[in-house]
């Protein structure tokens, strides 16, 4: 078979976003989302927001693992009263991470009545099925706009489909059911979370508010059904879009709903800022839901945030752990480093690393990374070749290879990636 003869294939990437930019700010540090920006992390606390240390620890494990912009929750008067003093003691910490406040119920009380808790909040969250029924509604969702544009701070317009305003979706369903061709139960649920979402941005619109100031989700918890509403209302709007699925549940399940949900829209262009909702299991940090929101983006080819290990799964011809181990060792060494490494060696999160477990692809696959290592598989003689920026270079042998080969790892990044450096990554 000659190339004559066959058809280009298209190159995979994600598709260009089209939404306008929002810029999220607290004292010199800008996060801009939509636009032109890249697809931002973010995350919550499950601390209890009195608890101000507990919190503002939580908030720096959460930023210096890649959050980009961290909730708190903003439930009564003393978490009110509380948050200035978080984030007081974030900037004492040198965490200059953005706070989202994420309000239900009596949103427009807290915000109004404690005005330090506005001003330490650089976004709040407003879901429009919790901010008041019947004539209550408008007011105290324009309360909390109008604290908003007073302190000159970004919402986010955040619908759920736990939470949905059940006085839009049962007239919408009124409506459906006087109709003569009725659409069925789920596509009015769509609509209601989609209109729901852009009637409020529009009145927030209406008070006043920039559309530079506005985000938008409408969070739902099945794969199929985020993937539906996503369509439906970045086809309707260019606000940025906040993009998550909703209680995604813990472990594996969660982490794989998330990522088909997410990739699968954030390869169509739609979303502009990401959360992974998940719920953490026993003894997790929560940190994990960091984790795996950078990988998404980073398997997807939008961002790079850590040096990549390729590790192959390994099979019969490898009957010890031992890459298994060190193939972790490595990644959890990159892991940790790479809060100190961001700054001092600028490129790094671009290395590749391969901890390949036999002869078969192991040299080959340890060629095309920076730096690799191919572990001798059963049967094999007992030596593990290293190559560099794909030229074997040495030969490692005994009972030490994981703390040599981290030690070449270590040298490699030190030497290819230790020029000038930088600060000030977006
Ligand atoms: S590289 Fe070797 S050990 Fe790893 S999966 Fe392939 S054949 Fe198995």
């Amino acid at each position: 078979m000659t190339l004559e003869n066959l058809s280009l294939i298209d190159v995979a990437r994600p598709a260009a976003r089209r939404s306008r930019q929002a810029r999220v700010v607290w004292g010199a540090r800008v996060v801009t989302i939509g636009g032109d920006a890249p697809v931002r992390v973010q995350s919550m606390t499950n601390t209890d927001t009195v608890d101000v240390i507990g919190t503002a620890i939580q908030v720096k494990e959460l930023a210096l693992a890649g959050s980009e912009l961290v909730r708190i929750t903003v439930n009564t008067p003393e978490a009110a009263q509380a948050v200035p003093h978080v984030r007081d003691q974030l900037d004492r910490m040198g965490i200059d991470v953005p706070l989202v406040g994420d309000f239900h119920y009596n949103g427009h009380r807290l915000l109004t009545e404690y005005p330090a808790c506005a001003e330490a909040l650089s976004k709040y969250r407003i879901n429009p099925g919790n901010v008041g029924k019947g004539d209550k509604r408008d007011r105290q969702f324009g309360q909390m706009i109008e604290v908003a544009m007073r302190y000159n701070k970004v919402v986010r317009i955040g619908v759920n489909w736990g939470s949905l305003d059940q006085e839009l979706l049962a007239s919408m369903m009124d409506e459906n059911a006087r109709s003569a061709d009725p659409w069925d139960a789920q596509q009015v649920m769509y609509q209601a979370l989609v209109s729901s979402a852009l009637q409020s941005a529009q009145a927030a619109q209406d008070l006043g508010m920039s559309p530079e100031q506005i985000i938008l989700s409408c969070k739902v918890s099945g794969v199929q059904d985020l993937i539906s509403v996503y369509r439906g209302l970045a086809a309707r709007c260019d606000y940025p879009l906040h993009l998550g699925l909703t209680e995604a549940g813990m472990g594996t399940k969660g982490t794989v709903a998330s990522a088909t949900a997410l990739s699968i829209l954030l390869q169509e262009g739609i979303g502009d800022t990401i959360r992974v909702s998940l719920t953490p299991q026993p003894g997790e940090a929560r940190t994990q839901e960091v984790v795996v929101a950078l990988e998404i983006l980073q398997a997807l080819g939008l961002r790079t945030f850590v040096p990549s290990v390729t590790a192959c799964p390994g099979c019969g011809r490898t009957t010890s752990t031992t890459f298994q181990e060190l193939a972790k060792q490595i990644d959890d060494f990159l892991r940790a480093q790479m809060p100190i490494w961001r700054n001092q060696y600028p490129g790094v999160e671009t290395m590749k690393v391969a901890v390949m477990g036999c002869i078969v692809n192991g040299p080959g696959e340890s060629k095309h990374a920076d730096i690799g290592i191919s572990l001798p598989g059963t049967g094999e003689a007992p030596a593990a070749p290293v190559f560099i920026d794909g030229e074997k270079a040495l030969t490692l042998r005994g009972e030490r290879i994981a703390e040599e080969f981290q030690q070449l790892v270590q040298t490699y990044i030190e030497r290819r990636f230790g020029g000038a450096s930088e600060t000030g990554q977006a």
